[in-house]
């Protein structure tokens, strides 16, 4: 028989009930015990769900206070030093002191690292590996939540990060570390948990092993058919499942069929569309193939005709009973419900489903698989509508849009003469003095501004007051600047809400959901924008609001966008047309607006292209086509503009060791860059790669509360002066400042300007 089957399901909530639960205990507004009910609240009801839409595994363990691998952690009793755990089964202070640091009591420990799992927006927790630490099975969490779902009726199937993924992820903290016992001891902890399973009745575990997409060698190869050797023989009774996700197995393929296991899952979403091809040539007898193929990762209906294909062709290799239809990965990535969304418009509604509904496309796909497509004839015919609409809609496809990119030619893709050139003419025209002071856009969102925003959009004040306020801020901003003597003006983005969203909701193509909340970290939950259609842009979005600031000051202010990769990795995007297709059209959007500002007066535009460096597909051998686009993009974006226009861009990182090579190509006039914090110890890159243009490595930290001194941003401007050529200095800081006070931003700023000073003297008594 064909399985329903499922790899996770978010567990933040319909309504955020998860968010709201623990937010409320970290503030000791709500008992342990009442965060514990809202999480078998939380469970009960997402297993009954899965049980009424007909899933037949039924994933447990996938529930998470916070995150699932910080679970493995404590689960492996791999807790650091220095949260002087004593031992024992991890309590659940010292998990969240794990997860977010604790300041208390004269404690002062700081959080584990964390950061984004493969190439999601979703975070994990990162494991430290320290000397002398022994796995120990330190947490009942997984066999209370099987025996839990057991009460309930249900028999689920466990998930696990798997032990090869994790240590792969983890991070040797210091020196002294036995890794080969260290190791040996995590998969004596998986040994003890399969068998504990096994004992209480389990038939399925599912073992997560992206890392089976990733660029491997070797030692990686053998280190996972060694681990499931061990696995396997540790409880023979149960079989397990290992999934992959999020790419193609490719060159890993061999490797995950030959691991002695029950099962393989493959992602057969637009990712991997072909490999469940390759996968029935390979897989050998007996073994089940768990097939990927409801996109687990974005909001679009399923072509359920196509899916159903599939899973036939499959079953004409290996026969019925070793076929399981699936997600491509958990569903953690996508929104809970789309039936609380009353406010979408319908006619793309239509086309989207969130988990909730990615459960029943799931069991349909097995109905169809299991009984024949003349079972579900009439699902099928539906569903076969919905692409002929998405196929033909007006609402999504323009014929205006897909000429304009049709047309776009080799010299809008180049600055009209060399950087050299350029730098000359905009140094006569901007008048600038050595080491530029600037900022990134964003100052300082107060209380009062986010209330003017919100009075707006819920219409409790009009548009004229909203300008008021607006303005109101922008004077009190160029005005500060006035004050302390900085040299290029930003407005301080008081109208934007989320540097995404706000271009979003002004360009056509784009759509918001009012609840499709997805986990980002913790109880962090983002709800990107939908891009459902063609882009282009109606009207000009931030000329008015550049075009006041300008007029308030006589110093050269600087224009705010955001950059068409960015743009397209912060949002749930089309499935349609490939990635690039939809960041070509972005980036002729906003070029549009470019030209604008342009022509309003504004003589410095900054295009922040802060998730170049996230998108990065996760197969080297495939950086280099989408590093081209992501270059070929930003330079449409901003190559329309003459000789004497300075651009900006912007990057929230500074780890660009491995494609600096394409941020030079990107041939913006400046970049700023993130540096403060490593201490400029990443400029590593620059070293060995001539960056060609002019640069601001952040100096002051927007990140920490803290306020830096100027000696200190002194000395960080003479670290950089040593790899980078002081002339081509702009000094600024590493990222925007809305989510910093202005008691803080206020001294931090005169302190920058000061240091910017204090090297233009040094500079000039060196030269004398
Ligand atoms: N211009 C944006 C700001 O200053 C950039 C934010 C970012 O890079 N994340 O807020
Ligand atoms: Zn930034």
């Amino acid at each position: 028989m064909v399985l329903a089957t499922n790899l996770g399901f978010p567990r933040i909530g319909a309504n955020r009930e998860l968010k709201k639960a623990v937010e409320a205990y970290w503030k000791g507004k709500s008992s342990q015990q009442e965060l514990l009910a809202t999480g078998k609240e939380l469970r009960t009801r997402n297993w009954k769900l899965q049980q009424k839409a007909g899933i037949d595994h039924i994933p447990s363990n996938d529930f998470s206070f916070y995150d699932q691998v910080l679970d493995m952690i404590a689960t492996l009793g791999l807790v650091p030093e220095r949260y002087k755990w004593s031992g024992g089964n991890v309590d659940l202070d010292t998990y969240f002191a794990m997860a977010r640091g604790r300041q208390q009591g004269g404690v002062d420990v700081t959080a584990m690292e964390m950061t984004k799992w493969f190439d999601t927006n979703y975070h994990y927790i990162v494991p430290e590996f320290e000397k002398g630490m022994k796995p120990k099975l330190s947490s009942t969490k997984i066999f209370d939540q099987f025996e839990e779902a057991k009460a309930l009726g249900i028999t689920t199937r466990l998930v696990l990060v798997g032990p090869c993924t994790f240590a792969f992820l983890a991070k040797n903290k210091g020196d002294g570390i036995d890794q080969h016992k260290l190791w040996d001891g995590i998969v004596g902890v998986y040994e003890e948990i399969l068998k504990k399973l096994s004992a209480q009745g389990a038939e399925w575990v599912q073992i997560d092993e992206p890392m089976l997409v990733l660029d491997l060698g070797e030692q990686a190869r053998t280190g996972l058919k060694q681990c499931y050797a061990r696995l396997a023989k540790a409880a023979p009774g149960l079989k397990i499942l290992v999934a992959t996700y999020f790419e193609g197995l490719r060159d890993n393929m061999q490797t995950a069929f030959s691991l002695p296991v029950a099962g393989v899952h493959i992602d057969c979403s637009n990712r991997a569309p072909h490999q469940y091809k390759d996968a029935v040539s390979i897989i050998p007898e007996g073994m089940v193939l768990s097939l990927g193929l409801v996109d687990g990762r974005n909001i679009w209906k399923n072509n359920i005709h196509q899916s159903v294909e599939i899973a036939e062709f499959v079953e004409s290799h290996i026969g019925k009973d070793r076929v399981m239809i699936a997600p491509s990965c958990s569903l953690l990535h996508t929104p809970v419900d789309l039936a609380h969304e009353d406010a979408l418009d319908p006619a793309i509604k239509k086309w989207m489903a969130y988990a909730t509904q990615k459960l029943d496309e799931i069991a349909l796909i097995k109905k169809g698989a299991e009984k024949g497509r003349a079972a579900i004839q009439k699902e099928i015919e539906a569903s076969d509508d919905v692409q002929e609409d998405r196929r033909t809609s007006k609402r999504i496809h323009s014929d205006a849009v897909k000429k304009r990119v049709a047309a776009i030619t080799p010299d809008m893709k180049k600055r009209k003469s060399p950087f050299a050139q350029r730098q000359k003419i905009q140094r006569a025209a901007l008048k600038l003095p050595a080491f530029p002071t600037t900022s990134i856009g964003s100052f300082p969102q107060t209380q009062e501004i986010r209330k003017a925003r919100a009075d707006f959009k819920a219409g409790t004040i009009d548009k004229a007051a909203y300008n008021t306020a607006m303005e109101k801020e922008i004077r009190h901003v160029v005005k500060y600047q006035e004050d302390i003597g900085i040299d290029v003006f930003v407005h301080g983005e008081p109208e934007r809400n989320d540097m995404v969203e706000y271009f979003g909701e002004q360009l056509s193509g784009f759509t918001f959901s009012k609840n499709g909340w997805v986990q980002s970290y913790g109880s962090r939950c983002v709800k990107p924008p939908i891009i459902f259609g063609d882009v282009s842009r109606p009207e000009p979005m931030t000329v008015e609001w550049s075009k006041y600031a300008q007029s308030q000051t006589k110093k050269v202010m600087k224009g705010m966008l955001t950059g068409p990769i960015t743009i397209l990795q912060w949002s749930f995007v089309r499935d349609d047309q490939p990635r690039s297709d939809t960041s070509r059209q972005i980036a002729l959007a906003i070029r549009d607006e470019v030209a604008d500002l342009e022509k309003a007066g504004i003589k410095i535009i900054q295009i922040d292209e802060a998730a170049i460096r996230e998108g990065l597909p996760l197969r080297k051998e495939d950086w280099k086509q989408y590093l081209k686009n992501a270059v070929e993009d930003f330079r449409i974006t901003s190559c329309c503009v003459a000789d004497t226009t300075q651009i900006h861009t912007h990057m929230c990182y500074s780890e660009f060791n491995d494609i600096i090579g394409a941020i030079g190509d990107m041939d913006a006039d400046v970049i700023s860059i993130e540096t403060s914090r490593s201490h400029m110890e990443l400029l590593d890159a620059f070293v060995e790669y001539k960056y060609p243009n002019e640069i601001g490595p952040g100096v002051y930290d927007i990140h920490s509360p803290r306020v830096p001194g100027t000696d200190e941003m002194v000395a960080l401007l003479e670290t950089a002066a040593k790899v980078i050529d002081p002339d081509l200095l702009w000094v600024n800081p590493d990222c925007g400042l809305k989510t910093r006070g202005w008691a803080e931003v206020e001294p931090a700023l005169k302190n920058m300007v000061e240091a910017a000073q204090i090297m233009r003297r040094k500079a000039k008594s060196a030269a004398a």
